[in-house]
């Protein structure tokens, strides 16, 4: 199984040259889904040669805009550029009514179907997207707005291989691969089930620990609380992101998340992480 994440933007609410607001895309055997789209994430679509019309799958993990504000804008581009396959959007509700209301009041307008899947889920965790590569399950998690953490499972393709010498059929036997993301969130034991069995969790990572009252003022983690949640979460890897712009380097972080989660990365924009071997490769 192919199971691939680029990291489109790394930063928190405020986007620096090096860090730009939230947006990932994950790739499963050549599906790929956007997740979470900021102001300027179809720039950063097109500089990383991702086809934008090959993200028909968007999730949106809340309305903030560093995670939102770039949707109204890459689905006129879609239209734009000739779209006529439906794209689906598994979002808090409400984001059906924003991207209806700016198109209805700027005179815009796609050719193509918009399907929505809002989300009004007080707990628990939800099917909300499935096809033959992967599932989607969404749960809620703790924020000053309704915000869901994702789950996505990629599937063994099931593929039949014909054996050249013998053409016997066999099934491959490939364990599903999971990622889980979760931005952005306060700190919540109670979510832990959520992110067990995770072979990446991305959890974000926008304090350092000194800044605890803050984090929890504003419904974020810092570091520690990132890699205390991870310790507890065992996946094989912790990727902190959503790092605030106050922290050029982000080896505070990194320390003090690895003190409680030894196996932990610091995102950073244009890395490509392969999911199977976590090998990884950055492109800026
Ligand atoms: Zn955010
Ligand atoms: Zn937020």
């Amino acid at each position: 199984m192919n199971f691939y994440l680029t990291i489109l933007g790394s930063g928190a609410a405020l986007p620096t040259g090096r860090r730009r607001c939230s947006a990932q895309v994950v790739n499963v055997n050549g599906f790929k889904i956007l997740l979470d789209c900021a102001e300027g994430t179809q720039d950063r679509i097109r500089y990383h040669h991702i086809k934008l019309q090959s993200l028909g799958t968007i999730l949106i993990s809340h309305l903030h805009g560093d995670h939102f504000f770039g949707l109204p804008g890459l689905l006129s581009t879609m239209h734009l550029c000739g779209r006529t396959e439906p794209v689906t959007i598994v979002a808090p509700r409400g984001a059906r009514e924003v991207i209806e209301t700016i198109f209805s009041l700027t005179g815009n307008h796609v050719d193509y179907e918009l399907r929505f899947v809002e989300m009004d889920y007080a707990e628990g965790i939800h099917r909300v997207f499935d096809c033959p590569r992967c599932t989607v399950d969404a749960f809620p998690i703790v924020h000053s707005v309704p915000t869901y953490g994702f789950r996505i499972t990629g599937l063994d393709d099931r593929h039949q291989t014909t054996t050249p010498n013998t053409c016997n059929l066999r099934h491959t036997t490939q364990s599903p691969i999971v990622y889980t993301y979760c931005c952005d969130t306060a700190y919540d034991e109670t979510l832990v089930p959520y992110m067990q069995g995770s072979d990446l969790l991305c959890l974000e990572s926008t304090f350092a620990d000194d800044l605890v009252d803050l984090a929890l003022q504003r419904q974020h983690l810092t570091a520690g609380q990132a890699g205390r949640l991870a310790a507890l979460a065992a996946p094989r890897q912790l990727l902190l992101s959503h790092i605030s712009a106050r922290y050029k380097d982000p080896d505070l972080l990194l320390g003090q998340a690895k003190a409680l989660f030894p196996n932990t990365l610091v995102a950073a924009d244009g890395q490509v992480i392969e999911l199977k071997t976590m090998k990884m490769k950055s492109e800026e």
